[in-house]
């Protein structure tokens, strides 16, 4: 099967490759000329863990390509998704649908025999509907459908979710898509995942809905933190306690600085003014939005207070920048947040990631940024862990406590035992961990 990608981000980049791993032979589409050139070279432009093996195998074998010409590549292929971005619209939160209507437009105008034209972006619920009245308003004589088809991936472990995911959504109003879409499909069912065939509409609120509930638990975990706090109980407990229920399950129960990434903070939004657009507030996730929103600032007030009420002139060291830990991507990271509020106060913020520090550079330009953990905590006043890399798991605490000019740690991802630190002498500030008492 013949698939164009529109879009080669993490979405159509991993998604592309896997389904070439698959046999299907495909083309990654991107404007963005630099990226192409770069994965025509075999540089991978974003960071993804396994996947510079994945594009170089498929490349060497023929069933991945990488081109800007949109049209000459769809005017050949069975398929096309549609993989582009669906930022927030400046001013009112909705989804700017701009480049998805763009690439519709273009891949109209190519279309040769019947295509199927699979939305992979997350959008709004009607997108659907709208790609298929742009196809069509373009040109009436084309042979088409168009399906929805949310991708569930998560960055960091985006391969491994392609290919074993724990559901494939599609949603379709064309009969003729169903046979398609399980050709496509069909080497995944292989590792048992079910596909859930829906109407379009459906499935475009079946993305929103999964986030939304994801970001509410989150939110509702970081609740409990701050109740921890002020009552001296610890949220560790209290999430594995209720996480052992099936009912409620143990994912997505770490409380922390509050959401961030590239589809939490976005989705939510989106939803929100769907619903309130629609004239059906979703009250729930509008309160969501508002609690995320105030924790990073409070974060930012938790590490003054661990530093006695100021930073004004104080070197903070923070480990770890983007919104996870194995990416590279600082699309709404809760650091950026925080560390501003930081600088704000006037402290002089020194930090280190991985794998982020390109990215963050473009968004923090002026902080200081170290090449390793060590470098980073030498001679600051306090330490900050706001991303969980496995580097920042089991560092040497003995030599981090003589290497900061004051012995404190504010680990905002829980993860280190208070009672290690402070068999250390380090005063050591988790999330929920009732240890501000
Ligand atoms: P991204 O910004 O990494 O990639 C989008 C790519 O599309 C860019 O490279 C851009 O240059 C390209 N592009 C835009 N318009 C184009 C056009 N007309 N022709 C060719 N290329 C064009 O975005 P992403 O993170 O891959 O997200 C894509 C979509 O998938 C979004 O709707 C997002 O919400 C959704 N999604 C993302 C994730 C994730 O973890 N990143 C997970 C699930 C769903």
């Amino acid at each position: 099967m013949r698939i164009v990608f529109v879009g080669a981000g993490y979405v159509g980049l991993v998604s592309g490759t896997c389904l070439a791993d698959f046999g299907h032979d495909v083309v990654c589409v991107d404007n963005d000329e630099s990226k192409v050139d770069a994965l025509r070279q075999g540089r991978i432009p974003i960071y993804e863990p396994g996947l510079d093996d994945l594009v170089a195998r498929n490349v060497q074998q023929k069933r991945l390509s990488f081109s800007t010409d949109l049209g000459e590549c769809v005017r050949t292929c069975d398929v096309v998704f549609i993989a582009v971005g669906t930022p927030s619209r400046r001013g009112d939160g909705h989804a700017d649908l701009s480049y998805v209507y763009a690439a519709a437009r273009e891949i109209a105008r190519h279309i040769e025999g019947f295509t199927l034209v699979v939305t992979k972006s997350t959008v709004p619920v009607g997108t659907g509907d709208e790609v298929e009245r742009i196809i069509r308003d373009e040109r009436p004589d084309a042979d088409f459908a168009v399906v929805s088809n949310p991708e569930f991936l998560r960055e960091g472990a985006a391969i491994e979710d392609f290919k074993r995911p724990d559901r494939i959504v599609i949603g379709i109003e064309d009969e003729r898509a169903r046979e398609v879409a399980n050709e496509i499909y069909r080497p995944l069912s292989l590792n048992q995942a079910p596909i859930l065939y829906t109407r379009r509409r459906t499935a475009e609120l079946i993305k929103y809905a999964a986030n939304a509930f994801l970001a509410t638990k989150i939110t509702f975990i970081n609740e409990m933190a701050d109740l921890c706090e002020a009552v001296g109980a610890d949220v560790q407990d209290v999430a594995r306690g209720i996480g052992l229920d099936n009912r409620i399950g143990r994912k997505f129960l770490h409380a922390g600085p509050g959401f961030g990434g590239s589809c939490f903070p976005k989705d939510t939004r989106a939803l929100a003014e769907t619903a309130r657009q629609i004239g059906s507030p979703a009250r729930l996730i509008d309160m969501v939005i508002s609690i995320n929103e105030d924790r990073k600032r409070q974060m930012a007030e938790k590490i003054v207070a661990a530093c006695g009420g100021s930073v004004e002139g104080r070197t903070i060291a923070v480990l770890g920048l983007t919104f996870k830990p194995n990416t590279d991507d600082m699309r709404e990271s809760p650091s950026i947040d925080i560390i501003s509020a930081l600088v704000e106060k006037g402290a002089k913020v020194r930090a280190h990631d991985p794998e982020g520090a390109e990215q963050a550079r473009k968004v923090l330009p002026d902080i200081e940024y170290a090449d390793e953990p060590y470098a980073c905590a030498a001679g600051a006043d306090a330490l900050v862990l706001i991303t969980e890399w496995d580097v920042y798991r089991a560092l040497d605490l003995t030599r981090l406590k003589d290497l900061l000019a004051q012995p404190v740690i504010c680990d905002l991802r829980n993860v280190y035992k208070p009672a290690e630190m402070a068999r250390r002498g380090i005063r050591y500030y988790g999330v929920g961990r009732g240890e501000l008492r």
